[in-house]
């Protein structure tokens, strides 16, 4: 069947950025985090895919805010993104963001998700920016659903614990506003040794960025280059494996 084609890295590359090591090493994009027109965000699923091909994307998640009230708009993710998965170079994941909802059914909301078909659930973290509830970062952290948390703010060393010791990943955040803790968060899970992801949270057609700049955002927070790869290849990828998805 024909498969339309992404641009291929090599078409991407900046001069400058990387060493020739890095760079033939390198593999694609992976983006675990964005919002379509289903919740806040401008674009349909389809162009968020569209636009994360020609960016060199492997796959891009899906992530709409939800709480009880729109939960099963994950149906009609689903739909969109199977028409895309058939017929595109690139992998589509339906997922969630369980978004400013009472910390008391946080494990409650991410289930349902999964049940209704998400296969990546993001909790939208304490970011310094707004009034998340307090106590959300750990009620994320102890459901055993919850792949993200997504820019938690000024996460403590116990909670970055629990995100390790529960195979939860931290995001550093290509998001404005949200950003603002990357420094810390990226320090706090070094220290602990827990996994991080760079994500960009998209919500505008120009939110998404390449691997590149991701790479960038990732040295601006402070994280060793030696680091980098992983975080940027293993860490989404093995999130996708655990749950049962082939890149
Ligand atoms: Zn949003
Ligand atoms: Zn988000």
């Amino acid at each position: 069947m024909f498969q339309a084609k992404c641009t291929p890295k090599v078409e991407l590359r900046k001069k400058g950025i990387f060493d020739d090591f890095i760079y033939s090493n390198m593999n694609g994009r992976i983006d675990l985090h964005t919002h379509s027109l289903l919740s806040d965000g401008e674009l349909l699923p389809s162009e968020i895919a569209r636009r994360a091909c020609v960016l060199g994307h492997e796959a891009v998640a899906i992530t709409d805010h939800i709480d009880a009230s729109n939960i099963n708009t994950i149906e009609y993710l689903i739909d969109a993104v199977s028409d895309v998965n058939e017929n595109w170079d690139i992998q589509v994941i339906p997922g969630a963001e369980i978004t400013h909802a009472p910390i008391e059914i946080i494990d409650k909301l991410a289930v349902k998700a999964r049940r209704l078909g998400a296969e990546i659930i993001v909790v939208h973290g304490e970011t310094i920016v707004e009034p998340v509830i307090k106590g959300t970062n750990r009620a994320a952290l102890e459901s055993s659903e919850v792949d993200i948390l997504a820019h938690p703010g000024l996460i403590g060393y116990d909670e970055a614990e629990m995100a390790r010791d529960n195979d939860i990943a931290l995001e550093i955040t290509a998001r404005s506003g949200h950003c603002l803790a990357n420094g810390h968060v990226a320090s706090v899970a070094m220290e602990t040794k827990t996994s991080l992801v760079i994500n960009t949270d998209t919500h505008h057609p120009t939110d998404l960025i390449s691997y590149e700049m991701a790479y960038q955002v990732g040295l601006g927070a402070g994280i060793p280059e030696k680091e980098l790869k992983k975080i940027l290849e293993d860490n989404p990828r093995s999130i996708l494996e655990r749950n049962g998805i082939k890149i």
